[in-house]
């Protein structure tokens, strides 16, 4: 049981209910069940054997949803590309996952061509894009009418189901493997976490589909039935007339996408009415646009995950009850009902409440290791606890508050700074579009809180003034003391920023040591 047990259960129930809603095309559950049968028979047909890897390479689309059914529905595994990747980083993640058929749509098919070269394991590359098939690729509708329905390999909860790749926020992205047990066990604690889904609702899949927040999102509808409504990229006009549409639901967007859909929603009057539920999470949501999305969609319940891909991804959930009290907003919530979580000291001892250490999770979901890295494995995984990397403390009731990734924390003059909370408190001046807070070398105090500022368009802000906005808010030691002004800040493929990036120009030999 695994993956495919949403598609079976939902096709018995709803039939004839729409599964996915792509660019005007609806396709029923019934339907969905038979191309994804049909397209499963065509890749065992290519030569894909069970555990072979198969890797998609598109934008979001109903196809995408048959892919994630059909490659566990004929015995393979998952390998979905990040779209944001150079070309060099693509024919990375293929070799390094060995992966054996490459999907591709009208976007990337150019590319396809070269990675056929740069990829030996590739034995084929089939083209779902709505324009003619290259030479040389299958045409994936062609594939699916010229080819009978098989029955599902019906894997079991402890075979591999895919290797996501991280976001490559803190270094290079490591594949991760992930059980068909554990993504299931993920999406229905997040659904069995009170008030996180809408029942028989339609969830719009904006964020990428690639990405295992998404792929969260996707499983957790397959638990609780309803509508999959698909846009092929986070563009915030297309959303909002997507919502609208749509009638949807459900929406899980990262903070970047939420920021660009309230500043567009402030444009024009759009009814966001129909949504029930707005799930974020990836990285923390400052309090002003928490604000911002509370008079924007006054209905609109917000949700919190946190979570990472070695996680299948959840942990904690915050919420929509909790996010109305004020001191719990900074808070990623409370462990999900699958996931078992503490906070611990740098001995792997849980420390008291209130007292920052990392945040270490065991239980069902967490992955079965990174793929081809031993070493990397038995770093994050001891005495079957999964270590996070990210530094948080619990509260007297169980809330964790994520204080930040122990990477990004700066140890300035002996105190420790998290540069979450400086940038939380920047954002709150209204001439800071954006920002990143860095540790950079100090003769004097070790480190040194330097924050990179994107001032808002026209905005004739000083490093003076901001200083001293901030220290109104957070304690001193923690105000930037060097303050930089950018265009723009380098962001990851999952729209997070690359800090590790911003610091190289300030420690010559590498990144600097965690603490
Ligand atoms: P890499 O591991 O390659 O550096 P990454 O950690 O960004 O990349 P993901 O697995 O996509 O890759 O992201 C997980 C991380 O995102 C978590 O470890 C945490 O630091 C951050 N995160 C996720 N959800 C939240 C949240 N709700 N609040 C704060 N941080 C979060
Ligand atoms: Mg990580």
């Amino acid at each position: 049981m695994g993956v495919t047990q949403g598609l079976h259960r939902v096709v018995q129930q709803t039939p004839e209910l729409p599964a996915t809603i792509f660019q005007g095309r609806v396709r029923t559950w019934a339907e969905s069940a038979d191309r994804v049968a049909r397209l499963a028979g065509a890749l065992r047909a290519i030569g894909v054997q069970r555990g072979d890897r198969v890797a998609m390479l598109a934008l979001n689309s109903d196809r995408y949803h048959e892919y994630l059914f059909a490659v566990p529905w004929a015995g393979a595994v998952l390998n979905p590309v990040n779209t944001r990747w150079s070309p060099a980083e693509i024919t990375y993640s293929l070799n390094d996952s060995e992966s054996r058929v490459l999907i591709v749509d009208d976007t990337f098919s150019e590319l396809a061509s070269t990675l056929k070269t740069d990829c030996p394991d590739l034995v084929a590359v089939i083209h779902c894009g709505e324009s003619p098939c290259p030479q040389g690729m299958f045409d994936y509708e062609e594939l699916i009418a010229s080819h009978d329905p098989v029955d599902d390999a019906y894997l079991s909860g402890s075979d591999l189901a895919g290797i996501f790749y991280t976001g490559g926020t803190t270094g290079s992205p490591k594949g991760v493997m992930l059980s068909h047990a554990g993504l299931l066990t993920s999406a229905l604690g997040f659904t069995a976490h009170g008030g996180t889904i809408t029942p028989s609702g339609t969830s719009l899949h904006a964020a990428p589909m690639f990405h295992l927040a998404d792929i969260g999102a996707w499983m957790s509808r397959n638990c609780s039935g309803g509508t999959h409504a698909i846009v092929p990229m986070f563009e915030p006009t297309a959303v909002a007339d997507a919502i609208v549409r749509y009638k949807v639901t459900d929406v899980l967007l990262v903070p970047t996408m939420i920021q660009m859909l309230v500043d567009s929603a402030a444009t024009r009057d759009w009814d966001f009415s129909s949504i029930h539920h707005l799930v974020y999470g990836a990285s923390p949501v400052s309090e002003t646009l928490l604000d911002r999305i509370a008079k924007a969609m006054p209905t609109v319940k917000l949700v919190q995950a946190y979570g990472m891909t070695e996680l299948s991804p959840v942990a904690t959930v915050l919420d929509s009850e909790s996010h109305r009290n004020a001191g719990l907003r900074r808070s990623a919530g409370r462990a999900a009902p699958h996931a078992h979580v503490r906070i611990v000291d740098e001995n792997g001892r849980e420390v008291r409440r209130g007292t920052i250490g990392e945040v270490v999770v065991r239980g069902d979901h967490v992955m079965l290791g990174y793929w081809n890295r031993p070493e990397e494995t038995k770093q994050a995984m001891i005495g079957g606890w999964l270590h996070t990397g990210d530094g948080a403390y619990m509260d007297e009731c169980g809330y964790v508050f994520v204080v930040d990734r122990l990477k990004d924390m700066i140890v300035s003059g002996g105190e420790n700074v998290y540069s979450a909370e400086v940038e939380n408190a920047l954002a709150k001046h209204p001439a800071v579009a954006g920002c990143a807070v860095i540790g950079v070398p100090d003769q004097d105090w070790g480190e040194r809180v330097h924050a990179l500022v994107v001032p808002t368009e026209g905005a004739n802000v000083s490093a003076d003034e901001l200083r001293a906005h901030c220290k109104a808010v957070i304690a001193g030691y923690k105000a930037p003391r060097s303050i930089e002004f950018v265009d723009h800040l380098p962001i990851s493929g999952a729209g997070k920023i690359l800090k590790h990036d911003l610091r190289a120009r300030y420690w010559p030999a590498g990144d600097r040591a965690v603490h």
